[in-house]
């Protein structure tokens, strides 16, 4: 803040000030133009101008942002259309008898059986057209549910779901490997997946997970049944679920109950 010194009492004076607020002197109000902000200078400014309106720099800039648009609009328009692209996928099955999956876990749990249950990826498959197809509801209507698939590679499990928006089928995948049952629930690495014919970096599939929520709430008791069993091994185009050894952590069995304490 610039003061105006009162050449009389030396009193610092305010900058809108004519008189001295104490003895009335007139102030020396030159001082305050001698600060005032610093202009450019009129030769710089005018080849600052001259550059920015020069044609050919005009031009070519026009040309950068035509260019740069064009490229930008490619690389959108090829993603869209690999996103749109579906990828190999099997006919959508008719008259698909109920698979008795659950069944059949159930029961290898319930017995206590310890030997190995297979489903092959086309079981499974038909299994889950019928479980969706009843649970139709619980689906996004968003981004409408048309099916799941499955495709099981070694030691890999890809998921892929078929959605239509607007008339168009989109296909988006996701694959997990490493897959265990712990504590009840099933986990897994995420080690890809897909929109369409695009592929997905696994870090940002991480955040696609949601797109398959509803999926895995409609399928939340087949979770359950299958993280019940000691392990989950994939092969190509087969699962092989095999039960929890007897007296294993975790095992179905029930413990023996202990006595009641006899401490009061
Ligand atoms: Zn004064």
């Amino acid at each position: 803040m610039i003061k105006l010194v009162c050449p009389d009492c030396q009193r610092q004076n305010e900058p809108e000030r004519i008189y001295c607020h104490d003895c009335g002197a007139r102030l020396d109000r030159s001082a305050l133009a001698k600060v005032a902000p610093k202009q450019e200078d009129p030769e710089q400014t005018q080849r600052r101008l001259k550059k920015m309106l020069d044609p050919g720099r005009i031009r070519m800039r026009l040309l950068f942002f035509k260019i740069s648009k064009l490229i930008l609009g490619a690389c959108v328009a090829a993603v869209l259309i690999q996103m749109f692209r579906p990828p190999e996928v099997p006919e959508r099955a008719k008259n698909i008898e109920l698979q008795q999956i659950t069944f059949d876990m159930e029961n290898a749990i319930a017995a206590h059986s310890t030997a190995p249950l297979q489903f092959t990826e086309t079981q499974v498959n038909n299994y889950f057209v019928n479980v969706v197809k009843n649970k139709h509801a619980a689906v996004s209507k968003v981004l409408e549910f048309e099916r799941a698939l499955v495709n099981f590679e070694e030691g890999v499990c890809r998921i892929t779901v078929e959605r239509s928006l607007l008339g168009f089928s989109i296909f988006h995948a996701i694959s997990y490997n490493q897959v265990k049952a712990q504590d009840g629930t099933l986990t897994g690495t995420i080690n890809g997946g897909t929109i369409g014919l695009m592929p997905i970096h696994p870090t940002i599939m991480k955040y696609g997970e949601s797109l398959f929520t509803d999926l895995a709430g409609v399928l939340d008791r087949e979770k359950k049944l299958v993280a019940k069993f000691g392990s989950i091994d994939f092969h190509p185009k087969v699962v092989v679920l095999t039960p929890k050894a007897p007296g294993a952590p975790g095992d179905a069995r029930p413990e023996p109950t202990a006595p009641p304490s006899a401490t009061p």
